[in-house]
C-alpha cells in the first residue's frame, strides 16, 4: 500500500514518527520526502496497515499537519525491513520552518530526571519540541544554518541525531551540557556574577523582589514575583507602563485553576504545544498582586514553555510576571548586548545564555469566544505555520496595515504570515518590520513582484510598497481586507455579508471608517451600509481622550443642546471646553468624521464615566466590557435609515436612552451590559435589510472590535436565531493581525480575475 501525505510533513520529525509506527505494526517497506510531501510505502497484513495508519492521524507529532492523504495499491515487494529513504529531491525547498513548541512531556521527564544525561539541563530538546523558527539564520532549515551551528554536537548528541529510531533524529537543535550552550547570570552592567547554579541564584533574587530580565525562545522577558506587590509596582513604574495587564507565567494547570477561572477549550489551549498567553478571570486570591492589571478583569496567563521555566517555576513560585522586555512601542529584545542596554534602568539582573536568538517572536494571545480559539496575537507557536487556502494563487506581497501588522505571502495554496511585528509608530519598529520582510521572503522562499497595500496613503507601509522594486502595487481598502481574510481561512469565496467592526481604517471616500457592512466577494466589494458617521473632534488626540468622542456622540443625539447634557453627565474636563469644543465641531477643524465602532466604545465608556483618558487603544472598550457584569439589560433603541440604496445604522436613538437611563439611577454595570446587548441586535436587524435586498445568507466577521467576547457570541447567537451562515476567525486574529492575509487574498483575486477576462 502506498500513501501519499501532503501538508506540513517535512522538517516536522515525519519520517521517524513513520518509521516508529510501521515497525512497531511489523510492516516493512520505506518512508521518503518527495518535494510535493511524504511517500511511504508499507508491506504486511491489512489489519497492521489498517493500525498504522489510524495510528498516523492519532499519534502525529506536534509539528506536523497532514492536508491530504493519497492511498494506492500497489504491487508487493517483498522488502524485509523498513527503513527510512533518503529524499531523491532532497526534499528541496519543501521544508518548512515550522514554528518554536513547548517542551514536550518526554524532555520534560528527562529533565527531571536524575539518572537522565540531560539531568537540568535548561535546553533539552527533541523533534517534537524545542526551538525552530527563532534559531533560522537561513534556509534550508539544517543546523548549520540555525544558531547551534557553534556547537558542534557531542558523539552521544550525534548518535540520537543519526538514529532513525531516536527521538533526536535530525533534531537540528540537539544538545546536551557537554556540547550545548549555558547560562550566565549578569548584573545590570553585564559582568558576569555565576555561571555555577545561576537558576538557583536567579531565584533567590527574584524572591527578594528584584526584576530579572530573562532570555527566553523569541525575546527577553521581565520578570518579577507575581505575589509580591512592591516589585510588581517597581516593574510597572520603571517600564511607565501604568495600566496595561502583564502577562503572567503559572507553575502548572493546577495552580492556574486555583488561580484563574479556566473553563475546558481555555485549559486546552493553555496546554497546547503552542502555549499562548490566554486571558482568563482571577479568582479572589493573594498569590497574584492586583498591581498585576488594574481595572481589567481578565488576565493574560501561561504556562512554562521551556525547560528554564519549568526550572524556575519548579519550587518557590506559583505564579511570575513575565512581561516582554522591551520600552513602549518597540519590539522585543533578543540579544544580550542590545537586552542590557536597552533595559537599563528597568531590570537589576539578567539571566542570559549563548545560543543566539536570530528572529524576534512575542508570546502569542489567544481567549476563548463561542466555544472556539480566538487568536489575538500570532506570534510563537503559531507563526510561521503557513494558512493552507483551499485555492492556488500567484505569489503575492502583502505589507499590512499600521498597527498591529504582520506581513504574507502567498505562494500556491499557502499563505505565509510573519509573526506578531506590531505598531509600524518608532524607528525600532520598522527596523524589526524590514527584518521581518526578509525573514518571510526567506521562509516562504520567493520575492513576488506584484504587492499588496493598504488604501492609507500616509501608512508607513503603503510608503514601503511604492519604495519596493515591483511590477504593481494593488492597493485593498482596510475593512475589505478584514472580511476576505476571514473568508481565505474559512475556505469560502463568492458573495458575502461582510461585517466589519473595527477601530479605524481609511475609507473609499476618504473617511474614517470602522463600522462597516459590505457585500463583497475576494475581489471586490460594495459599502452596503454603516454605522452613522459622527466626528473625531481633535483627531489623534480623541483617540486618547475619549470624552471628546462621548461630547461628539452627544451633539449627534442632542444638536446644539449638547452642552447641558454633558453638564449633567460631567465629561468634559475644564469649563472653557465647552465653547472650543462647539468651535472645533461646528468648523471642523481637525474633526474627521468616522463610523467607527471601536470609537463608539469608547465615547459610550466616556458617557458612563468609566474612563474619560485612556493610556493605550483599547482601554476604554475592555473596561466598558468588563463594566457589563449584569443579568439585567435592555435592548436599547436604533434607528436603520437607507439613502442612496446605502443602510445607515443610528445608534443616536440608544445614546440619548443610555443618558436617561445613567439620569435614572441605573448602574453603570446594566447601561454597559445593555449596550453589549444592542449591538447584535442592530447588527441581526442590518443583515436581515441586507439579506432581503441581496439574498445572501452568509454572514462574514472580522474587525478588532470582535475581540470583545460578550460582542462576539451575542453577535453569533442573534445572527444563528436568523439562521444565517456565519463565518468568523480561528486561525488569525479578527484585530489588524489579520490585514495582510486579507489584502494577499485580494489582489490574488484580481490578478486572476483580469486573467481570464
Ligand atoms: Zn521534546
Ligand atoms: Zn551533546
Ligand atoms: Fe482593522
Amino acid at each position: 500500500m502506498r500513501y501519499h501525505f501532503s501538508g506540513i510533513v517535512q522538517g516536522v520529525g515525519f519520517r521517524p514518527f513513520i518509521y516508529r509506527i510501521a515497525t512497531r505494526n511489523s510492516l516493512t517497506g520505506f518512508v521518503q520526502n518527495r518535494s510535493d510531501g511524504v511517500i511511504a510505502e508499507v508491506e504486511g497484513p491489512e489489519e497492521s496497515i489498517v493500525s498504522f495508519i489510524s495510528g498516523v492521524n492519532k499519534e502525529l507529532p506536534p509539528l506536523a499537519d497532514i492536508s491530504n492523504i493519497l492511498r494506492k495499491e500497489i504491487a508487493v515487494r517483498n522488502d524485509k525491513v523498513f527503513r527510512i529513504s533518503e529524499s531523491k529531491t532532497g526534499g528541496l525547498g519543501k521544508v518548512l520552518i515550522t514554528p518554536d513548541i513547548a517542551t514536550c512531556g518526554d524532555c520534560f521527564k528527562e529533565l527531571f530526571d536524575p539518572e537522565d544525561r540531560r539531568y537540568r539541563y535548561p535546553f533539552i530538546n527533541c523533534t517534537n519540541c524545542g526551538p525552530r523558527l527563532t534559531i533560522i539564520k537561513d534556509i534550508p532549515y539544517d543546523r548549520i544554518n540555525t544558531s547551534m551551528s557553534c556547537f558542534p554536537m557531542c558523539l552521544s548528541c550525534r548518535a540520537e541525531y543519526e538514529n532513525p529510531a531516536d527521538r533526536r533524529f535530525h533534531a537540528e537543535p540537539n544538545a546536551c551540557p557537554v556540547c550545548g550552550p549555558s547560562l550566565e547570570l549578569l548584573d545590570e552592567e553585564g559582568k558576569v556574577l555565576t555561571e555555577e547554579e545561576p537558576i538557583q541564584k536567579t531565584t533567590a533574587l527574584l524572591l527578594e523582589g528584584y526584576v530579572v530580565a530573562i532570555k527566553g525562545l523569541g525575546g527577553f522577558h521581565l520578570a518579577v514575583d507575581a505575589a509580591n506587590d512592591e516589585a510588581v509596582k517597581r516593574l510597572r513604574s520603571r517600564k511607565f507602563r501604568e495600566e496595561k495587564p502583564l502577562a503572567i507565567m503559572v507553575k502548572d494547570i493546577d495552580v492556574a485553576g486555583r488561580l484563574f477561572r479556566i473553563d475546558k477549550e481555555e485549559e486546552a489551549l493553555l496546554k497546547s504545544p503552542q502555549r499562548p498567553i490566554v486571558l482568563a478571570e482571577k479568582r479572589k486570591t493573594g498569590a497574584v498582586s492586583s498591581a498585576v492589571a488594574p481595572g481589567v478583569s481578565n488576565l493574560g496567563i501561561m504556562l512554562p514553555y521551556t525547560p528554564l521555566h519549568h526550572m524556575l517555576l519548579e519550587k518557590h513560585f506559583q505564579a511570575l510576571i513575565m512581561t516582554s522586555a522591551n520600552q513602549v512601542d518597540e519590539p522585543i529584545c533578543i540579544a544580550n548586548r542590545e537586552a542590557i542596554k536597552r533595559l537599563k534602568g528597568i531590570a537589576d539582573y539578567f539571566l542570559v545564555h549563548n545560543r543566539d536568538i536570530l528572529v524576534r517572536c512575542d508570546d502569542s494571545i489567544a481567549t476563548v469566544s463561542a466555544g472556539k480559539k480566538r487568536m489575538l496575537r500570532r506570534s510563537r507557536g503559531f507563526a510561521p505555520k503557513p494558512v493552507i487556502l483551499k485555492k492556488s494563487y500567484p505569489e503575492i506581497l502583502a505589507l499590512g496595515p499600521q498597527m498591529k501588522t504582520t506581513i504574507c505571502i502567498l505562494k500556491g495554496n499557502f499563505a505565509f504570515l510573519s509573526p506578531h511585528i506590531g505598531d509600524m509608530e518608532t524607528p525600532e519598529a520598522r527596523d524589526f518590520y524590514r527584518e521581518s520582510l526578509a525573514l518571510i521572503q526567506k521562509i516562504a522562499e520567493c520575492q513576488p513582484d506584484i504587492i499588496a497595500c493598504d488604501l492609507h496613503p500616509a501608512y508607513y507601509t503603503t510608503k514601503l510598497a511604492e519604495d519596493l522594486t515591483s511590477s504593481r502595487i494593488i492597493r485593498v481598502q482596510h475593512h475589505h481586507a478584514h472580511i476576505v481574510s476571514a473568508m481565505a481561512e474559512n475556505g469560502i469565496d463568492g458573495e458575502v455579508i461582510g461585517l466589519a467592526m473595527d477601530g479605524t481604517g481609511y475609507g473609499l471616500d476618504g473617511t474614517v471608517w470602522g463600522g462597516e457592512f459590505l457585500v463583497a466577494d475576494e475581489a471586490n466589494f460594495t459599502r452596503i451600509g454603516h454605522i452613522m458617521n459622527y466626528l473625531l473632534p481633535g483627531g489623534e488626540k480623541a483617540i486618547r481622550e475619549p470624552w471628546r468622542i462621548a461630547v461628539s456622540l452627544l451633539k449627534e443625539a442632542y444638536g446644539d443642546n449638547w452642552p447641558g447634557v454633558a453638564e449633567k453627565l460631567k465629561i468634559v474636563p475644564k469649563k472653557n471646553y465647552y465653547e472650543m469644543m462647539d468651535r472645533v465641531m461646528t468648523h471642523r477643524f481637525n474633526s474627521p468624521v468616522t463610523s467607527s465602532l471601536g470609537r463608539l466604545f469608547d465615547g459610550v465608556a466616556a458617557i458612563l464615566r468609566i474612563r474619560q483618558n485612556v493610556t493605550f487603544e483599547g482601554q476604554a472598550a475592555m473596561e466598558l466590557e468588563a463594566t457589563a457584569k449584569s443579568k439585567i439589560g435592555i435592548i436599547l433603541p436604533f434607528d436603520i435609515s437607507n439613502t442612496d440604496d446605502v443602510f445607515c445604522l443610528d445608534f443616536s436613538p440608544m445614546i440619548r436612552k443610555i443618558v436617561d437611563e445613567i439620569m435614572a439611577g441605573r448602574t453603570k454595570a446594566e447601561i454597559a451590559y445593555s449596550f453589549h446587548l444592542t449591538l447584535p441586535a442592530a447588527f441581526r436587524s442590518m443583515a436581515d435589510a441586507i439579506r432581503k435586498r441581496t439574498g445572501l445568507n452568509r454572514v462574514v466577521l472580522s474587525g478588532g472590535c470582535f475581540q470583545n467576547r460578550l460582542l462576539t457570541e451575542g453577535t453569533i447567537a442573534e445572527l444563528e436565531k436568523a439562521a444565517f451562515d456565519i463565518f468568523f476567525h480561528e486561525v488569525l486574529p479578527s484585530n489588524d493581525g489579520c490585514i495582510s492575509l486579507g489584502q494577499a487574498v485580494c489582489a490574488g483575486a484580481q490578478v486572476i480575475g483580469r486573467r481570464i477576462t
